[in-house]
């Protein structure tokens, strides 16, 4: 495996969003690329999926207990992309940072990675707070590379700021690093500057400026990413270049 990356940022600020177009980008450049969802609303790889959801890795847990197979819980997506989502609770019910580590505990003990040797593993992570399961990604190893998706918003750049402080919590102890914010823009007022005057306190640099665009709902309702969907987006350079940059960063791995 060439690359562990994790997503965090604010909730609903286009992770999934981002995450599915960015693997479908990776996949159209040949690269074998696994896309986890490590949220209880199981919805990070259904642009992948033709807009379908597939079950989680819980659900399965659940219903087919020791017989559980990968099959069961790895699915092969647009463009090859292979999809896992970890699934969780019933809001309100248990917790949620529990259950993407019961998943991954899921996915080591049947060998997923050694069976389907991806080049890249991206995890989408719910969480404005890192907090329990939901820094299981970087804490436990399995990713090493962290990129934020924030906006100009003041709420979405206090959660970078937040992620960014976790981060840097655990890397000292050796485990991820933060590599860099994604803006994915909100078209607020002056947001490139707003978003590069919090960077200096984030202490991190802007990887991609991702610009809002009614094409994103375009492919959405036609279940897809850009690629998949639509004929001629610009929004395609857009993510096409953002994973040349993922690409072109210094790889950090064991
Ligand atoms: P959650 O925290 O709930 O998992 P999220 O961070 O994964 O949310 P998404 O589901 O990716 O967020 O995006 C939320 C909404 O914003 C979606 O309906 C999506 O269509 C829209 N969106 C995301 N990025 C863009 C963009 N660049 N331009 C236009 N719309 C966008
Ligand atoms: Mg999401």
């Amino acid at each position: 495996m060439k690359r562990k990356i994790a997503i965090y940022g604010k909730g609903g600020i286009g992770k999934s969003t981002t995450t599915s177009n960015l693997s479908a980008a990776l996949a159209g450049k040949n690269y074998r690329v696994m896309q986890i969802g490590c949220d209880p609303k199981a919805d990070s790889t259904k642009n992948l999926m033709g807009g379908r959801r597939i079950p989680t890795v819980l659900e399965q847990i659940k219903e087919k207990g020791e017989d559980i197979r990968l099959e069961d819980i790895v699915f092969e997506g647009y463009g090859g992309v292979l999809c896992v989502e970890s699934g969780g609770p019933t809001p309100g019910v248990g917790c949620a940072g529990r259950g993407i580590i019961s998943a991954f505990e899921q996915l080591e003990s049947l060998h997923a990675f050694q069976v389907y040797e991806p080049d890249i593993v991206i995890y989408d992570v719910l969480g404005d707070v890192v907090c329990g399961g939901f820094a299981m990604p970087i804490r436990g190893g399995y990713a090493r590379e962290v990129y934020i998706v924030s906006s100009g918003e003041m709420m979405s750049l206090y959660a970078a700021n937040n992620i960014a402080t976790a981060i840097r919590g655990f890397g000292r102890r050796g485990y991820a690093r933060l590599q860099g914010l994604i803006l994915n823009a909100k078209n607020i007022e002056n947001e490139e500057a707003i978003v590069n005057e919090a960077l200096k306190e984030i202490g991190t640099q802007m990887v991609q400026y991702v610009p809002r665009s009614p094409d994103i709902q375009a492919a959405e309702a036609k279940g897809g990413t850009v690629f998949e969907t639509l004929e001629d987006s610009p929004m395609k350079e857009v993510y096409n270049a953002l994973a040349d940059k993922i690409l072109a960063m210094e790889e950090r791995n064991e």
